[in-house]
């Protein structure tokens, strides 16, 4: 193993300058270092001395194309005699112009300080130095003049002038690596750098294209072209489950391969994205660059230099990936850009999707965003001119959609204590009958939501959070789904000590299942959660047991929506279709038309034809009649028709202050400071500070203001107003979320 070169700077008798370096850290701005003139260039990730530590940083420039609304801070001048010399400068890949400018411009917008948002691009074990792998030969020591064990000899058996791996020689030989530096303390063996093969073979965009249908090609040469324009400008394709999407958008993957370009590629749950990969691998011939946070060390680190090398074409990656040093980006792709699941919730807080377009923009690239359920932001980028709409209208081939019907749950409700109506039950029993398959979806993992006592209605809560617990009966637990607190299922209500008194209210998924067994006991089940796969190849597995119809019914959380391609299956039955419509979040109804649409497009995607039932209490509600009439656009123009008045996102701006501290006390204080100081402007309000609705989480008590602004007011100087000059003690917090999300 090499140790990571660095190569040493002096400034003696040469003439030093002055350097800006951003250091990965909570500092306001870049820092002034010396460095002898020449010596490096902006990007350059450099060593340099901070107190006592060695940190490294990168060389700095600002620029002005971070809008002057939310400009950052401008540093003090040092006088160039009280300024420290750079230690020296790593011999690695150097932060790309534009990847500079992206984390300017995130940090400005999201109000985080810059080094935040650079530490997010160079964490350590990204930047470290590829490692030279070394192999075996043989050595010039005859090794007749040695002492042979048996071993050895198996080892000199296999070993040639070719150089092989410590992995290859001992699996080959079943020897310890010992016994090979045993050998090569005595010269039979030498140790050599191994050839480094390409991580990431090109993909061919010749490999398998497809045969259009002609609506697919109109759209993927639309696409295409943008791609060859070599221009930013963003575009939503539109199209309904099914449609091919996937197929069309990888023609315009194929076009920037063939401008010499990489290509982004963001999905929203990445670590599920085994049957994208595989058609990726089937369409251009080998597998594209993974890049998320499950992703060991060395992989992680050696994806990191072949992406900065341009050696990987074409990666494919959570939001964390918009953070990598592309040399030469060509094309970014969100698919599923209605997810809320792109926007970071912890740390640095941002939009995935959102700035997927400022870096496509800085980048000058084009950028296409994916939904079969666009979001209303989207929809109103395509209705005032700003993004460009390519629409596939029909499911491929003789697949068409799913009929959706509305199970009344009010009218013919399940048997007390059950949650599956009779009319599902027959439905689900039909498609065994007919030798397909069903899923049956519930958003909520575990076995039941909240617990009761029903001497004395006692509801188990968790101790740190403002939440119920949520029994898990396999693992015989209460948990709490915020913050992981577990106990035990008590046998005594901790209340009223009654005995056995404690009662499983409302359902999960374990409930379910367990209901299903009772109702399908001939069914082959597979239970599908986050918690019950944990790992990529799990779910893997779980895949290719539903496709190779190992499976009769599938029960699962929201991971059972994505986009999965099963062809036998053909009934999708939702458990709790109003789920999602409680609280008073802003974007409940949308959210849920999104959801549900989703998991109705995983019926009948092949030549069998499929049904939905979704079991409602609300059955007029407009979620349910868009979702039954399959009219997103009118259930859309509704939505917008609500937020529009009151300039609620994306008419209006929103960003929230989460006010957080150790007590009550402290978080109301802090609160009513900042409620106290709230800015008056025209075009602007602010609402609270009001309890959060998740009041307690993790023992700490949390207050929010929500600061809503006309569209053509930035938020980010008001903000900083706004906050200046509020001490906080060690104990309180208070966090920014621009354009929140969650409300929670
Ligand atoms: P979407 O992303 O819109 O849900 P997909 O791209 O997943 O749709 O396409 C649905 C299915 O139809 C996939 O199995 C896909 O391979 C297949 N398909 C779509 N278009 C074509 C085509 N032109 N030729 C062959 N198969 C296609
Ligand atoms: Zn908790």
């Amino acid at each position: 193993m090499t140790e990571p070169s660095l190569k040493k700077l002096t400034t003696d008798g040469e003439r030093a300058v002055r350097v800006s370096i951003l250091l990965p850290l909570p500092f306001p701005s870049a820092l002034d270092y010396l460095a002898p003139e020449g010596a490096v260039m902006p990007g350059d990730l450099v060593s340099v001395p901070l107190g006592r530590r060695e940190v490294t940083g990168c060389v700095w420039d600002m620029q002005s194309d971070v809008p002057a609304d939310f400009a950052p801070v401008v540093p003090k001048e040092v006088s160039l005699a009280r300024l420290k010399p750079l230690l020296g400068r790593l011999d690695i890949p150097a932060v790309p112009s534009d990847l500079r400018r992206f984390i300017d411009w995130l940090a400005a917008y999201t109000l985080t300080p810059p080094g935040l948002v650079l530490a997010m691009a160079i964490r350590a074990r990204h930047t470290q130095p590829a490692r030279v792998q070394l192999g075996w030969i043989r050595g010039d020591t005859d090794p007749a003049s040695v002492r042979l064990t048996e071993a050895r000899q198996r080892v000199l058996d296999v070993v040639s002038d070719r150089p092989l791996s410590t992995a290859t020689l001992t699996e080959n030989t079943g020897v310890s690596s010992a016994v090979l530096r045993g050998l090569a303390a005595v010269g039979v063996l030498q140790e050599v750098p191994l050839a480094v093969e390409p991580l990431f073979a090109p993909p061919d965009a010749a490999f398998h294209p497809p045969v259009l249908s002609e609506e697919q090609r109109e759209a993927a040469t639309h696409l295409a072209e943008g791609v060859r324009a070599h221009r930013f400008g963003v575009t939503l394709l539109e199209g309904v489950t099914g449609s091919g999407k996937t197929e069309v958008y990888f023609e315009a993957i194929a076009a920037c391969l063939a401008a010499g370009r990489q290509c982004l590629v963001l999905l929203p749950e990445i670590a599920l994205s085994t049957q994208w990969t595989d058609r990726f691998a089937r369409r251009f011939g080998v597998q594209p660059a993974l890049w998320h946070s499950e992703l060991g060390g060395r992989k992680r680190r050696e994806t990191w230099h072949a992406i900065a090398r341009g050696e990987a074409a074409v990666v494919v990656g959570a939001r964390s990936a918009l953070f990598l040093p592309f040399p030469a980006l060509g094309l970014i792709i969100v698919d599923e850009e209605h997810e809320s699941a792109f926007k970071q919730e912890e740390g640095v807080t941002y939009h995935g999707r959102d700035m997927a377009i400022v870096r496509a923009r800085l980048s000058d690239v084009p950028a296409i965003l994916v939904s079969a359920t666009p979001s209303l932001e989207t929809l109103t980028n395509v209705e005032n001119g700003r993004y460009e709409h390519v629409t596939l209208h029909r499911r491929h081939g003789s697949a068409t959609l799913p009929d959706v019907c509305l199970v009344d749950m009010r009218r013919a409700p399940p048997d007390r204590g059950q949650f599956l109506s009779p009319q599902l039950i027959e439905a689900v029993k039909a498609t065994f009958d007919r030798q397909e398959q069903a899923m049956l979806f519930l958003n909520r993992r575990g076995y039941a939501p909240l617990t009761l006592c029903r001497a004395c209605g006692h509801r188990m809560e968790c101790p740190n959070c403002s939440a119920w617990l949520v029994e898990h009966r396999a693992r015989q637990i209460l948990t709490c789904h915020h913050c992981g607190h577990h106990e035990a299922l008590p046998e005594t209500c901790p209340a009223c000590e009654a005995e056995s008194s404690l009662v499983a209210i409302g359902p999960g998924i374990e409930r379910v299942h367990e209901e299903a067994r009772l109702h399908f006991p001939e069914a082959r089940i597979l239970v599908m959660a986050s918690d019950t796969l944990g790992s990529p190849s799990a779910t893997a597995e779980a895949v290719r047991r539903i496709s190779d119809h190992e499976i009769d019914l599938v029960i699962g959380t929201q991971i059972v929506a994505k986009g999965w391609h099963f062809p036998d299956l053909t009934l999708v039955g939702v458990v709790d279709a109003d789920l999602g419509l409680g609280g008073g979040d802003l974007r409940a109804a949308e959210r849920t038309v999104q959801l549900l649409h989703q998991v109705s497009g995983r019926a009948g995607r092949a030549d069998k034809p499929g049904t939905v039932l979704l079991q409602s209490y609300l059955g007029d509600h407009p979620v349910m009649k868009a979702l039954v009439s399959n009219d997103y656009q009118a259930f859309m123009e509704q939505e917008s028709a609500q937020r529009r008045p009151g300039f609620w996102p994306p008419y209006g701006r929103l960003a929230a202050l989460i006010v957080s501290a150790d007590s009550a006390d402290s978080a109301d204080r802090l609160a009513a400071q900042l409620g106290a100081r709230a800015p008056d402007l025209p075009g602007t309000q602010v609402l609270g500070p009001a309890p959060a609705p998740l009041a307690v989480l993790r023992g700490r008590h949390r207050r929010r203001l929500l600061l809503r602004t006309r569209r053509n007011v930035a938020v980010q100087p008001i903000l900083r107003q706004w906050l200046e000059g509020i001490k906080l003690t060690t104990h309180q917090r208070i966090d920014i979320d621009i354009d929140p999300i969650s409300f929670l």
